[in-house]
């Protein structure tokens, strides 16, 4: 019989996935508590990139007015993804819009004050805010809970662990044991903001250009770095993804120390452009942040199907699929659906979902390692990149970046939830929603003319 009350649904993790989450459930008349432990993520994180699949979630809130706030801060005047060999050779350029229709679904910037933005719609709407609250434990059973640090409990019909890479949820909920974490790479990042100085040094005035954001990357053996300006070349932001196979144990990120991230630009044989943007960079700016890499997981549900894992938590994507964010927040959407669609039936609302969106994000998952060892292994000296430069491209395939999971998520689940019910059996591969297309060089094909804005 369906709920005659309001469902009472518990999100940790106020991450892109989890707020996403908690945004499309009070939409839905849901009751969502959201549980952080940190008070405020604006000063975190230096570039996060939407692309139009995450980008049309944001878009459908507030008649756009969220998209509005977001241009407001993030890249709005990008012109061409550029692509370079180290010593600066140009290889590749590619729009930054890919089509028209991108332009208001496309979001990237500093990645605090984009959250910030986010997280006050959250509010706007509704969402119960318990910030400040870690969570230790998760209880799993018809009325699933968690319990914070200091002893408080949120209980509710539903828990969705949105607590990220380390979440805890995987020991505790899916009882899998801790499995190591790094993925042997780690990034130098840093977001600074550019002075009338830098607009009178020869080699950096090109980045304070007010009329154009850069989006750039170049690319070596074991190493990339892309630097992003925006805000009218007053904010740049740069990562350098690097080898790094230390045991990262309990700690991820550290303080970056500005001669590491030079040497790693000596080793490769950067160009000056990039030894003068860190040279530039305030030391206190730098991060050394650890990738986790974690392998995917055969189930995203509890055993009693009260409790599911969602965005990072579920399937921790590396940088390189320029997915992760928007996966999660994927994750969000199809979740808020599913459980608006089960009528208070949480078990089946979540076992749906998981086959709404298990195949696809594995996908995404998974081609961030070869993305990433793409740009890591070019032979240079071969025809194969001078005949392909495309497959340097940002991981951008129309199967990934036009869908619409609000729309596919309404579609489907009358389908998935019969199997649900009739009990269909399979693996939960064969159970879900195909993908709907790889990340095959051929996938990676460019159409269309330049635009302009
Ligand atoms: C501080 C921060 C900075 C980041 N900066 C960047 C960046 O600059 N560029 C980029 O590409 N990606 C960045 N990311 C990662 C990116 O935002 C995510 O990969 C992606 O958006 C997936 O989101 P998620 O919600 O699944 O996980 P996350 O964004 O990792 O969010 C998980 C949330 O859960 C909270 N949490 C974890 N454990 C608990 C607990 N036990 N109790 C309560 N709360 C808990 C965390 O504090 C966090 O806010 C950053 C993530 C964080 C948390």
């Amino acid at each position: 019989m369906a709920l005659t009350r309001p469902l009472d649904v518990i999100i940790v993790g106020a991450g892109f996935g989890g707020l996403t989450a908690a945004i499309e459930c009070k939409l839905r008349g849901m009751n969502v508590t959201l549980v952080e432990t940190y008070p405020t993520s604006l000063n975190y994180g230096d570039i996060i990139d939407f692309f139009p699949n995450g980008g049309r979630i944001i878009e459908n809130w507030e008649n756009g007015q969220v998209g509005r706030d977001l241009m407001k801060i993030c890249i709005n005047q990008g012109d061409q993804f550029q692509y370079f060999k180290a010593d600066g050779t140009k290889i590749y350029t590619e729009d930054w819009i890919l089509e028209p229709h991108h332009y208001w679904k496309q979001y990237a910037g500093h990645r605090g004050q984009m959250h910030k933005v986010v997280l006050d719609y959250a509010e706007k709407v509704g969402v119960n805010m318990q910030f400040g609250h870690r969570v230790t434990q998760y209880h799993d059973g018809d009325k699933p809970s968690v319990t914070t640090a200091e002893g408080k409990v949120f209980a509710g019909d539903v828990v969705v662990a949105a607590d990220g890479p380390r979440s805890i949820a995987r020991q505790q909920v899916l009882g899998l044991p801790d499995t190591k974490v790094n993925s042997g790479y780690a990034i130098f990042r840093a977001y600074f903001t550019l002075t009338e100085e830098h607009a009178k040094h020869p080699l950096l005035k090109e980045f304070c250009d007010q009329t154009v954001d850069k989006t750039l990357l170049w690319t070596t053996k074991d190493l990339h770095m892309i630097i992003y300006t925006w805000n009218k070349g007053k904010d740049l932001g740069w990562v350098l993804t690097h080898k790094d196979t230390e045991d990262i144990g309990e700690s991820w990120s550290f303080p970056g120390r500005k001669q590491d991230v030079l040497d790693c630009l000596a080793q490769g044989k950067f160009e000056k452009r990039l030894v003068e943007v860190v040279n530039a960079t305030p030391e206190k700016n730098i991060v050394d942040y650890k990738l986790v890499w974690r392998d995917p997981l055969e189930t995203w549900l509890s055993p009693s199907a009260h409790t599911v894992l969602i965005g990072d938590a579920a399937h921790c994507h590396l940088p390189t699929s320029a997915q992760g964010g928007s996966q999660a927040m994927e994750d969000g959407v199809a979740l808020a659906v599913a459980l608006d669609r089960s009528q208070g039936d949480v078990a089946l609302g979540l076992r749906v979902f998981e086959r709404i969106r298990f195949n696809r994000s594995h996908v995404t998952h998974m081609a961030s390692i070869a993305v990433r060892d793409g740009y890591h292994n070019v032979d240079w000296d071969g025809d194969f990149i001078r005949e392909n430069p495309h497959i340097l491209a940002l991981p951008r395939p129309e199967w990934v970046i036009e869908y619409d999971i609000e729309k596919e998520s309404e579609k489907y689940f009358e389908r998935l939830a019969a199997d649900v019910r009739n009990g269909r059996k399979g693996t939960i591969q064969e159970l879900a929603l195909p993908a709907g297309g790889d990340y095959e060089p051929k996938t990676l094909k460019r159409k269309g003319p330049r635009s302009k804005f």
